[in-house]
């Protein structure tokens, strides 16, 4: 059985072309998936009934199956999915007063271990599919468009898709690439490529490869002024560090659908909040067309770390202000259902065994006793939490 949802409709014509029909049945078929969100070959009655039956033997259009579906108090709605045996993903939908936005995930887990990042701390499973990743914007999409007895609740319920759920989308890049066309196919679902925006931890060559092959909007997750810290909080610094990331990022805007590009930056107390934080910021992003989004921490247990306070978010914010870089705070949503970015955790059966492997640094450790801020940084524990255990 091939699942449908997945293909390209380049893909979607060779099927239809393998099976004796002509390539205008691929279009058909992508309206009736995409924007009618069926699932079901039976409804879609401009297709004969002979090719019907054919695409009930051999085809399938298949979403993850949802296993839990959570709306938080502000309107926050979070789906976690089965994606095969022990992994389950997350998505989330975030309404607001003139769009929707759906927050995709890529992968099973994350391989990249940022230290404040609960999808990371859980280790990689696999890369998520093509029919994974467009399928959480189907299923949203069919979910948001109607009731339970099919009255539609909004016309166009998501405006924009945000590649920022579990996962590094770049490290998935085939099948985000392909995902992200759908999402602007005008077939399927025609957002616009300002509406789809991928967030990045920074991997360099594969930014440069976005750029040529979907330049979408992009946002950075820079959350360090310096590699030093960034090397401990985003570790894949230490293969690309800052410079060479922001001068992707200049070479992305030359083809990006906006003329900047956005850094996250999220605001961890007492590890990168301070002025001083703040004024080599201003001063290393200073040759990039950019915008700043300051993201509070969002708590997870046992993450060592603690959400920056409001005066020390302001004072950070007010120093980029003053520097003339556009500046946000990112308003947290849908916490109370942990919903909220860096957050998702899903459930992920770990390939790469990281869990043992700290175990078996922490039987050495007993064995040979090192510098606690040397081990913690190895076994990817935060300064926070090591500092504390220094202390106590
Ligand atoms: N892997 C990509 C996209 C997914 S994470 C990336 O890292 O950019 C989306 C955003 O949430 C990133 O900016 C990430 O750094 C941020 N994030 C991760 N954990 C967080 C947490 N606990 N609180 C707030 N933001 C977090
Ligand atoms: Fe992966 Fe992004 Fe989390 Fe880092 S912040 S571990 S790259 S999902």
């Amino acid at each position: 059985m091939v699942n449908l949802l997945g293909l390209s409709p380049v893909e979607l014509q060779a099927f239809c072309a393998a099976l004796g029909e002509k390539p205008f049945r691929a279009k058909q078929l992508m309206r009736w998936m995409h924007q009618a969100h069926a699932d079901d070959f039976g409804a879609m009655t401009d297709i004969s009934k002979a090719f019907r039956e054919q695409l009930e033997k051999t085809a399938t259009v298949q979403a993850p199956a949802v296993r839990r579906d959570t709306t938080a108090g502000d309107g926050t709605r979070k789906w976690l999915l089965d994606v095969g045996t022990n992994n389950a993903i997350e998505t989330v939908f975030i309404p607001e007063t003139s769009r929707g936005t759906l927050c995709v995930s890529s992968q099973a887990g994350c391989a990249l271990e940022c230290s404040f990042c609960s999808t990371g701390r859980q280790g990689f499973n696999r890369n998520l599919s093509v029919a994974e990743i467009i399928g959480q914007l189907w299923l949203a999409n069919r979910a948001l468009k109607g009731d339970a007895a099919g009255h539609p609740i909004a016309e166009r319920p998501i405006t924009n898709v945000v590649m920022m759920g579990m996962g590094e989308p770049l490290a998935n890049f085939d099948n985000v690439v392909a995902a992200m066309q759908l999402m602007l196919d005008d077939s399927a679902y025609g957002l616009s490529r300002r509406r789809v925006t991928l967030s990045t931890s920074g991997l360099v060559p594969a930014i440069d490869r976005l750029r040529d092959a979907c330049p979408v909007a992009l946002a950075v997750s820079l959350h360090a002024p310096n590699d030093a810290l960034r090397n401990e909080l985003v570790p894949i610094n230490r293969k690309y560090p800052i410079r060479e990331l922001l001068k992707a990022c200049v070479r992305y805007i030359e083809k990006a659908p906006r003329d900047f590009v956005t850094f996250e930056y999220v605001l961890l107390d007492g590890v990168n909040d301070t002025l001083a934080h703040a004024r080599e910021l201003a001063a290393v992003v200073t040759d990039v067309p950019c915008k700043l989004n300051l993201i509070p921490f969002n708590p997870f247990p046992g993450s060592g770390y603690e959400r920056s306070k409001p005066e020390a978010v302001a004072r950070f914010r007010d120093v980029l202000i003053r520097a003339d870089l556009t500046t946000t705070v990112r308003k947290t949503r849908g916490d109370d259902i942990d919903a909220a970015c860096g957050q998702l955790a899903g459930e992920v059966q770990d390939r790469t065994r990281r869990h043992a492997r700290r175990e078996a640094r922490a039987t050495q450790e007993d064995s040979a006793p090192r510098a606690p801020r040397a081990l913690a940084a190895e076994a990817g524990v935060p300064r926070v939490q090591a500092a504390e255990e220094r202390v106590g």
